[in-house]
């Protein structure tokens, strides 16, 4: 039952194809005005999106339907004189028009709940329990990680209700089990997915975080699943969590990229929702909360993402460190690693990660793609310390024994501390280097700690020109101009059009080609169009000054650096040897 206190929503949606939401909310035992408040902010995405601009036809009623004044205080609270009968009812309505896992949607084909944008609080009554009433279309269900009783879905408090998304239609649900838990996917939408290789494929994925952490802390899972054209995109809940992919992903590359969405999204049921920076829990959902710690949160989930898929034998060991070479490559040729630190790069998330324009490759990091790395480079260093006895992994399972398992948020820099002391050793150089200065990260020492160089691929370097392009409508359009490259030294420009290449036209394919069969060091006349002024730029090209890199195994490892590649790499005698 639902304390006397706690609200009560109601969410029908009588015309999907107007993509409206009716919220209803009911309080009991109001005395005094009482203020509701709509999430500036959706947990796991951490930008100010600003839900309360969605809402529209804001209007209050007491109990016996008496009307009741309200103001709005700022931009996204409403306060409600208080009822003489003590019983307070809101109703207003969302537009939920944005097919994101971080926002809502409605249409006639289904809706998706996120329930940030979509429920108010009651100020003051956050952490009372609440109860959900979903009314919803003839032949649509509701499939959410919310326990439901009697036809409304109950929430432990405010903070679970708008952790729990809502997918509601006619969607297909593939029922699973790991370890006894149940799990389940819901899908909406259609492609060339296959039901059974995926539920086979992500139990032994959730094998592998069970085997990591010991046992699953959560008891029952769901995977809402969006199939729809150039689908992505992932957000973590307690006990669930929204996945987008396009929907014909499920074959080659592109299947494994999925599979990496589904361990980094499940990966986060213990690091981020329940292992948790203090300043991520409570949160305040009106404004910025800001912490230097999302590296651990975003970066090592990453790190640990491809581990998973290694430990599960989704990837042979090959694959891991392909990909790993491929991060490597990714961040190595980012000028914004000059620029931006790992630490800084979690602290501004709010103003800079979820706002990308032309200027990001050279001002910024990503936490997810640098914390990974340094998630990397601590793990060998911790495993060349201890002479392969001790590893990141038991930094993590002793962060979840002092702090996640008691459902406590961990304060800024205790993964630091918690390593130094797995690791007996001090770490405090490594990580000032690692998260608060942008030197270069030191691949090479790190990695003879499981016996690997890194060692440029063979073959010619190619001819560089530093801009990314994009061809829109048949035209060559700059989206980026990196910084320190010939192009910048050229004067490009991102939003130029190219035109044209020594005075003949040039279209996608074309540029990289033309650009290969010249010489590096000899000057092209490029035309451009800016603002449809045509113009003439001297560019010369040069050689990609260093070429992508790659893993190897060293030639001569000794014994332990050999024992301790086969453990990282999860080769057991038992398990597959490519
Ligand atoms: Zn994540």
């Amino acid at each position: 039952m639902i304390g006397e206190t706690g609200v009560v929503y109601r969410l029908s949606m009588p015309a999907p194809h107007t993509h409206l939401l009716e919220v209803a909310c009911q309080v009991k035992d109001v005395g005094a005005p009482i203020r509701l408040v709509m999430p500036s902010w959706t947990p796991g995405s951490y930008l100010l999106r600003e839900f309360a601009r969605h809402v529209q036809s804001f209007a209050a009623e007491a109990g016996d339907g008496t009307p009741l004044c309200w103001t709005k205080l700022d931009k996204n609270r409403w306060e409600v004189e208080a009822p003489r009968d003590g019983v307070l009812q809101v109703r207003y309505t969302v537009y939920a028009n944005e097919l994101t896992v971080r926002t809502s949607h409605l249409d006639a084909s289904h809706g998706y709940v996120n329930g940030a944008g979509v429920f108010m609080y009651v100020e003051g009554r956050e952490e009372l329990a609440c109860m959900l009433q979903v009314s919803a279309p003839e032949g649509w269900h509701v499939t959410t990680s919310l326990s439901c009783t009697d036809a409304s879905f109950r929430a432990a408090d405010y903070h679970t209700l708008i952790d729990s998304p809502l997918e509601i239609g006619t969607h297909a649900i593939f029922p699973f089990d790991v370890g006894g838990v149940p799990h389940r996917y819901a899908v909406w939408g259609r492609g060339n997915l296959d039901p059974e290789r995926l539920v086979r494929d992500t139990q032994r994925i959730i094998d592998a975080g069970a085997n990591f952490w010991g046992g699953l802390p959560y008891p029952h899972f769901t995977f809402l699943l969006h199939l729809l054209p150039g689908g992505q995109g992932g957000l973590e809940h307690r006990d669930s969590c929204s996945l987008q992919a396009d929907r014909w992903a499920f074959r080659g590359r592109e299947y494994e990229q999925f599979l990496s969405l589904v361990a980094h999204e499940h990966f986060h049921a213990w690091n981020g929702k329940r292992l948790y920076p203090a300043a991520l829990g409570p949160v305040d959902y009106t404004r910025e909360n800001y912490t230097r710690d999302l590296w651990v949160v975003e970066g090592l989930t990453t790190y640990y993402t491809d581990r998973m898929l290694r430990a599960s034998g989704v990837i042979t060991p090959k694959r891991y460190l392909e990909r790993l070479g491929d991060m490597i490559n990714r961040l190595q040729t980012l000028p914004g690693r000059h620029r931006q630190t790992l630490a800084d790069s979690s602290f501004d998330s709010w103003i800079r990660f979820y706002r990308p324009d032309e200027n990001t490759s050279n001002s910024q990091i990503s936490y997810y793609q640098k914390g990974a790395l340094v998630g990397l480079l601590l793990d060998l260093r911790i495993r060349r310390l201890t002479a392969n006895r001790r590893s990141l992994d038991d930094v993590m399972r002793l962060l979840w024994e002092r702090f996640g398992a008691h459902g406590m948020g961990y304060p800024e820099g205790a993964l630091e501390c918690t390593a130094e002391e797995v690791c007996g050793a001090p770490l405090s150089k490594f990580f000032d280097a690692s998260l608060r200065s942008t030197a270069e990260l030191n691949y090479s020492d790190e990695l003879t700690a499981v016996g690997l160089v890194l060692t440029p691929r063979a073959g010619a370097g190619d001819v560089q020109l530093g801009v990314q392009v994009r061809e829109e409508a048949g035209r060559l359009r700059v989206t980026q101009v990196l910084a320190c490259t010939p192009a910048s030294r050229g004067g490009l420009n991102a939003g130029d059009e190219l035109v044209a290449l020594d005075g003949l036209r040039i279209t996608g394919t074309g540029l990289s080609t033309r650009l290969a069969e010249r010489p590096p060091g000899q000057q092209i006349q490029l035309t451009v169009f800016r603002r449809d002024e045509l113009l003439t730029l001297h560019v010369t090209p040069e050689a990609v000054a260093a070429r992508p890199l790659q893993l190897k195994r060293a030639s001569n490892p000794t014994s332990l650096q050999e024992a301790a590649n086969r453990s990282w790499l999860y080769l057991d005698p038992d398990r597959e040897t490519d």
